[in-house]
């Protein structure tokens, strides 16, 4: 089962370790920094659904943390944890990115209970290429695909296939019975996000071409199948 990730920066142990601890046990997955500069790093390679941000940190401030990470990973949720009572801090927070502030001493229930609300909005099926198995070559119908040699065949015989329809056909493998949008290909396979979305033909375009290699039949279709009003469906 898949789990959200949650990052907890923090530069006071005993918070830092009490906030893990209760994360943990409500089944996150979770990763500690201790200053700016590791929230940062780790922001990077653990790729947390969800941040929880102290103001006060060494190296970097959190209100700083904050807008570097708002540009670098917009979809990432962040809950400052903030010492100071004066709206000020609370109007920076807001200014810089964050999407909710949590005003210390904290009631943990609270706090759990403000982070699950965030993490319902967020499907984990429908995150990017990352956490999809990885797969070196697969068979399906009379197919063969080797995404490390990038050979196909289909009855045996080669099989022309370009670079980005392996992606496409992995990607559709990895998300085999799941429908699939234009949009999820257009995000996780071209890495165009939510506000610079291109017209989605350039799939369609992609899906014609593949069906003519693929499908015995390209009128009726029986690996890539269409859902009317959503996307594919890769039946395999
Ligand atoms: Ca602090």
């Amino acid at each position: 089962m898949q789990q959200h990730r949650i990052l907890i920066v923090e530069d006071e142990e005993i918070i830092r370790l009490g906030l893990q601890d209760n994360f943990e046990l409500e089944n996150y997955e979770v990763e500690t920094a201790c200053d700016g500069d590791e929230a940062i790093a780790k922001t990077d390679s653990f790729q947390p659904h969800l941040i929880l941000l102290d103001v006060m940190l060494p190296k970097k401030s959190g209100f700083e943390v904050c807008r570097f990470i708002r540009k670098k990973h917009p979809e990432c949720i962040i809950i400052m944890l903030t010492a100071k009572t004066e709206e000020t801090s609370k109007v920076a927070g807001l200014d810089m990115g964050a999407d909710d502030y949590v005003t210390k001493p904290f009631s943990i229930l609270e706090l759990l209970a403000r982070v699950k609300a965030f993490l319902r909005r967020i499907d984990l099926q429908k995150q990017p290429a990352k956490q999809l198995a990885s797969v070196d070559a697969i068979d399906f119908a009379d197919i063969h695909l080797d995404f490390k040699k990038y050979i196909a065949t289909k009855g045996g015989n080669p099989l022309e296939l370009s670079t980005r329809e392996f992606q496409i056909l992995k990607y559709f493998w990895q998300r085999r019975g799941e429908v699939i949008l234009r949009e999820d290909l257009l995000q996780d396979l071209w890495g165009y996000t939510p506000d610079n979305m291109p017209s989605t033909r350039t799939i369609d375009n992609h899906i014609v071409n593949l069906r003519r290699k693929l499908e015995d039949d390209q009128a009726n279709p029986k690996i890539i199948l269409s859902i009317r009003g959503a996307g594919y469906k890769f039946d395999a």
